[in-house]
């Protein structure tokens, strides 16, 4: 075994999070090896949000095509996947190729590693034969895979990840989609509206179950309206594949057939793959559990899916302007000790990447590095119509306790929501924390329930007085003027 290599940081899994710790600290001056075993970049770019935002951009435009009849004349609308797939292998994916992004990294000052880490002790990280060891420490940024469910036969037949699903250049007449999740839905009603014939599968009582159920009723129509079969509070029992077509057998004695099985069913992080035990971290985690500085233990961070503290890319980026700050003002100090003049050339860089961190707002900073707060969590699901959250739902709040006040209003009755007429369904729902008179969640769902979100985070995240946001002014006609309605009918 080689002798390890000293180097400042080694950041394992260079997905969204990773990508851009490694390539900010090396930006910065720090020496910085980035290993990756499969594309760099991750699940994002390849095989998640931008592809599947290109199929339902794609989905979308023909639905909004055949909601002219009736607002504009006629349009026969003859679906085509072609494009799609084009699109998503010349412009996303460079046909699931990553040099671009490896030498993005490489030209930020990053040495880059193809190949799968593990930690083989404090600081310390093997790739194959090379073994490296980190002055500041390690940081882990894996994510995670699909999370298959141990349902009889199923490991043994052809089934499609979302992997397959964003890779498919022809479609299948039929799919069954196990997962009534965001990820399930978005995938869903992309299909249907390609033409395939999709039933849902979801154990649960209702599909997105941890959104507000008036969001799982709208969304669920809404694919309804497009054709999709969505059946609700099913455990899959047995899968079979004859060679042709999959057989999916439910509890309750149900049973159904399609060409093809989509499984999203969640996603799990493979700690047991990491080395933890060398650094005395248990692996018996479902994710790797993080202080608000990402630190798992005193020299090693971790970012983005591994943590579980939401599957979303924006997450990832948040967490990882943290763990910067954090490596940086360690370097900072470890500078200063070793070199008490300070004019090394990473400290210049250390400080300032870090000042402008600290700067950056992040509620609950200390000192330097600013502290993780997930409180105005946003997440959208982009089906059609889009469903946007940020914060608590009624029930979850109710569970803790809270005094709370719910506003509801329909799109429907706003005069934007009117205007737009078919394809407006949706909603604004304010869930307030009574005592403290501020918002504490909000969910808006509706043709930019996503957009009209931005609103409604900044005012769960600024804690904006309950009595500002009744007294602003909403532009006339926008969507986002709904939220004065649910503001009014808060009780
Ligand atoms: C279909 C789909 C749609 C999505 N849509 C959205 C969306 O619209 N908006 C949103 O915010 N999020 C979305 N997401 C979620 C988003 O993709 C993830 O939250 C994001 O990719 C997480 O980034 P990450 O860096 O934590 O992990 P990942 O992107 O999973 O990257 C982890 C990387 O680590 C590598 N790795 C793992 N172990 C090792 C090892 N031992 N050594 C070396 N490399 C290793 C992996 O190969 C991988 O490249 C979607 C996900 C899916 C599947």
């Amino acid at each position: 075994m080689a002798e390890p290599e000293q180097v400042d940081v080694v950041v394992v899994g260079l997905g969204v999070g990773g990508e851009e710790v490694a390539g900010r600290l090396a930006e910065a001056g720090l020496s910085v090896v980035g290993v990756e075993r499969d594309l760099v970049g991750g699940e994002c770019p390849y095989w998640g949000c931008i592809p599947s935002k290109m199929m339902i951009r794609a989905a979308n435009a023909l639905a909004e095509a055949r909601r002219v009849d009736g607002l504009a004349g006629a349009a026969e609308v003859r679906p085509d996947w072609a494009p799609v797939a084009r699109r998503i292998r010349e412009e996303a994916t460079d046909t699931w190729d990553d040099r671009v992004a490896v030498d993005r990294f490489v030209g930020r000052g990053g040495r880059f590693v193809r190949g799968a880490g593990r930690l083989t002790g404090p600081g310390r990280v093997q790739v194959d034969d090379q073994v490296f060891q980190a002055r500041y420490g390690v940081v882990l940024g894996t994510g995670t895979r699909p999370a298959v469910p141990p349902i009889e036969g199923l490991a043994d037949t052809p089934y499609w990840t979302n992997h397959q699903a964003i890779e498919v250049e022809e479609l299948p007449d039929s799919l069954l989609v196990l997962g009534g999740g965001a990820i399930g839905l978005e995938l869903s009603q992309v299909f249907a509206r390609f033409g395939v014939r999709v039933t849902v599968v979801e154990a649960l009582d209702r599909v997105l179950a941890v959104e507000e159920p008036e969001a799982s009723e709208v969304a669920a129509a809404a694919l309804r309206a497009d054709g999709v079969e969505i059946h609700t509070g099913v455990r899959a029992e047995r899968v079979d594949h004859d060679g042709q077509r999959f057989t999916l057998r439910g509890s309750g004695g149900t049973s159904f057939t399609a060409e093809r099985l989509l499984v999203v069913t969640g996603r799990r992080a493979h700690l047991e793959e990491l080395g933890l035990d060398t650094i005395g971290v248990e692996t018996g985690h479902r994710f790797l559990p993080v202080d608000d500085r990402m630190r798992v233990a005193d020299d090693i961070w971790a970012v983005g899916d591994v943590t579980g503290e939401g599957a979303f890319t924006h997450i990832a980026m948040y967490q990882a302007a943290i763990v910067i700050a954090d490596i940086l003002d360690r370097a900072r100090h470890s500078k200063a000790g070793a070199d008490p003049s300070g004019t090394a050339s990473v400290v210049g860089g250390a400080m300032g990447a870090a000042s402008s961190l600290s700067t950056s707002g992040s509620s609950g900073s200390a000192g330097t590095v600013p502290r993780a707060d997930y409180r105005a969590l946003p997440r959208v699901t982009f089906t059609d119509p889009e469903v946007g959250a940020v914060g608590l739902t009624e029930q979850q709040a109710r569970e803790r306790g809270i005094n709370v006040q719910v506003g509801f209003t329909k799109l429907s009755s706003s005069a934007r929501g009117w205007i737009h007429g078919v394809g407006d369904e949706g909603f604004i729902k304010l869930v307030a924390d009574a005592d403290q008179g501020v918002l504490i969640g909000a969910t808006s769902v509706g043709p930019a329930g996503g957009e009209v979100l931005s609103g409604l985070v900044v005012a769960v995240h600024a804690a904006v007085p309950l009595s500002q946001l009744r007294h602003m002014i909403y532009a006339y006609p926008t969507f986002h003027r709904a939220i004065e309605d649910a503001l009014r009918n808060l009780s």
